[in-house]
């Protein structure tokens, strides 16, 4: 078995004791592989070990990366912040954007969405942290963002994202994957058919888990710790 491949099980081994924990359905939790700064050739020990969606932050990066293994079928999600200048490169080639935090960003990837592709899977960044974060709609703000994103038509509005600020304390990182829970709670009950909710990373799955998470991104316990150069 390859490190990554071992780390994989142990990851998803503990996708499995938290929801085991929190009672759960495992089945309700999938885990996104991000895989920023690896190499091609990691994904596909990754693709090897049964997985089959991968996350990226940087545009240029993740398109060659997808160019390289686009006949492994595998689904893509962008997950970093994202100019405009970029969004017709993402829109033409990711299946999921999980970093839209503002109108704009939304209007120009429904328009630059081709025809030929399902519509782009979307999840709205939600700034959970106040001012520690800088990405991110503000809580008070993403109802209206999401009523509006919801109606562009090539985009499929799926549910919400948030990168917490990094805290240590179980206690604490439930409440701030609490905030995004009510706010999802929120939308559903004014009508929208969400079904995802993009929280926790490798340092706090077991309490994004805790709090409803349907979607883990987790890089490091996968691939190893990044160069931060
Ligand atoms: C890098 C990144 C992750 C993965 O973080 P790890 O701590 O390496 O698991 C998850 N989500 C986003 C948005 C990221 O940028």
């Amino acid at each position: 078995m390859t490190t990554i491949s071992a780390n994989l099980q142990a990851v998803l081994a503990r996708i499995l004791a938290a929801a085991r924990k929190y009672g759960r359905n495992p089945d309700d939790i999938s885990l996104l592989a991000v895989s920023k700064t690896w190499p091609a050739a990691d994904v596909r020990e990754a693709v090897a070990a049964g997985q089959k969606s991968f996350g990226e932050n940087y545009v240029q990066e993740g398109i060659a990366k997808i160019a390289e293994l686009g006949a492994l079928g595998l689904e893509w999600h962008f997950i970093g912040p994202l100019q405009s200048n970029k969004t017709r490169q993402v829109a033409e080639v990711f299946d999921w954007v999980h970093s839209v935090d503002r109108l704009k960003i939304a209007e120009r990837l429904s328009a630059q969405r081709p025809d030929a592709l399902e519509p782009l899977q979307i999840c709205l960044q939600v700034n959970v942290s106040g001012e520690t974060s800088k990405s991110g709609v503000l809580l008070d703000e993403v109802k209206l963002l999401a009523r509006q994103v919801a109606t562009l038509p090539r985009l499929k509005l799926r549910g919400l994202m948030a990168i917490p600020a990094p805290i240590e304390e179980f206690v604490l990182q439930r409440k701030a994957f609490r905030r995004l829970r009510a706010i999802f709670e929120q939308l559903k009950s004014d009508g929208l058919l969400l079904d995802t909710l993009s929280m926790g990373m490798s340092h706090d799955l077991e309490a994004a888990i805790a709090e409803g998470s349907s979607m883990v991104r987790v890089g490091t316990a996968i691939f190893g710790v990044r160069n931060k150069s």
